[in-house]
């Protein structure tokens, strides 16, 4: 095991400590750690749990069909700095699996953004130029095309937006490989540990915990959903969202689906894993029991099925094995949230929306850069924390 237990740390006192043991946290733990920064991660449960574990494994790298429709061209144009995030954290993904010494299942042949109507067709070449103004080399396709790329694509389809850099990786083993890496490289990992508060004391950061006082002189929040609490302490409101959505995944099937599947007229998104089963999502939303519980929403998942089955009709036969729930979290302009808090010098904050599997890699990168460095290797200004 890797991770350390609360009771075996020798020392309270590090140069910096990562709060949230997700994708986007253990990715900063590493880089810091390679860098030679005494560093500590700290996650309240165990590592992976929440939504980097909980994701459906797409690497996006292009915008999303659902805001394009419904926040239009100016929110398209405001959201170029998040799609360009993407897109270099993409080229970190394609050697990412040698470098943390981890199969992480990297793969397809890109992305398919399917419609079946003239006028999502039009959408989609609006898309696509914008795309491409960001240096990303989408085009579309037409239904001839399409077919042969993609055959068990339902006749009915039109054609698609094509985007060459998108993809898969396994969600289950990332996180965990950047936090082996890290703590290789001699971070220390600590589980079980719920950071209460933060506050200042003798120029260190203080952060209570549910087992005891942690000092860092400098700290890094990537807690995520857990995030609004952290920064209030700190005095910044920060206004992340939170929806449960759900993935569903099937038996596994011969292979036959390369590529990454989304479709304009509902939300979807179908891929095969390495394994061969089926990854079903696209952020149709489970619901809440009595208790305040996210729990399946069966209307979703029919919903889910029956668009998956329109798109690829050929899935018919194939057995669900399970779904399950994460909870999404969202900015009002879907662009991440990166940088310095205001007023509190050296506390950081790393959050990318809805597409934050995609986007930790880079995020390890940026975060790490903020803190031993006080610069970037690409401009943070369209991210910053006080925007809203
Ligand atoms: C169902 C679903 C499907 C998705 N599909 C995709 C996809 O296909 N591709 C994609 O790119 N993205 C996808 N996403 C989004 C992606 O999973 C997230 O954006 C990303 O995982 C966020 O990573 P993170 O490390 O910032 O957050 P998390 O993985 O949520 O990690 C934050 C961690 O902080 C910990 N924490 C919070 N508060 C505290 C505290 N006070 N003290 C200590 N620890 C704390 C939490 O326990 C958690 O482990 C999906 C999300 C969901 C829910």
């Amino acid at each position: 095991m890797f991770t350390n237990s609360h009771q075996s740390i020798a020392t309270r006192n590090f140069d910096v400590i990562v709060i949230g043991g997700g994708a986007a946290g253990c990715a900063t733990a590493y880089n810091l750690a390679i860098n030679g920064a005494n560093v500590a991660l700290l996650e309240q449960f165990d590592l992976n749990t929440q939504a980097s574990g909980r994701n459906a494994g797409s690497l996006h790298g292009q915008i999303q069909f659902e805001p394009f429709h419904e926040l239009g061209m100016k929110w398209a144009r405001d959201f170029l700095p998040g799609l360009s995030f993407l897109a270099s954290s993409l080229e970190i993904w394609k050697t990412l699996s040698e470098k943390l010494n981890t199969d992480l299942e990297v793969g397809g042949k890109g992305g398919l953004m399917v419609a079946e109507s003239a006028s999502d067709m039009l959408a989609l070449e609006q898309k696509v130029k914008l795309e491409n103004e960001s240096g990303i080399a989408s085009r579309i396709i037409d239904q001839k095309e399409l077919h042969e790329m993609a055959p068990y694509i339902s006749q009915k389809m039109l054609g698609a937006a094509f985007c060459p850099i998108e993809g898969k990786a396994n969600p289950l083993v990332t996180a965990p490989a950047f936090a082996a890496r890290a703590k290789d490289a001699g971070a220390t990992i600590a589980t079980g540990v719920e950071v209460l508060d933060i506050s200042k004391e003798n120029g260190k950061f203080k952060l209570q915990t549910n087992v005891g006082d942690f000092y860092g002189a400098k700290v890094v929040l990537t807690a995520n959903a857990g995030l609004p609490k952290l920064a209030k302490s700190l005095g910044l409101d920060l206004p992340i969202s939170d929806v449960p959505v759900q993935v569903s995944v099937t038996e596994q099937v011969e292979k036959f689906v390369n590529h990454l599947i989304y479709f304009t007229t509902e939300k979807l998104t179908f891929k095969q894993a390495n394994s061969g089963s089926l990854l079903i999502g696209g952020g149709w939303p489970a619901r809440y029991d009595k208790s305040g519980e996210a729990v399946l929403n069966l209307d979703s998942l029919q919903s889910n099925l029956r668009v998956a089955l329109k798109v690829c009709p050929s899935i018919s036969k194939v057995k669900i094995i399970r779904t399950w729930i994460g909870v999404g979290n969202g900015t009002p302009d879907h662009n991440p949230i990166i940088g310095e808090l205001p007023g509190s010098p050296g506390a950081y904050v790393g959050m990318y929306p809805y597409m934050g599997f995609t986007a930790s890699p880079l995020m390890g990168e940026v975060l790490s850069d903020l803190v031993l460095n006080g610069t970037s290797k690409i401009d943070i200004k369209p991210f910053s924390p006080t925007r809203f």
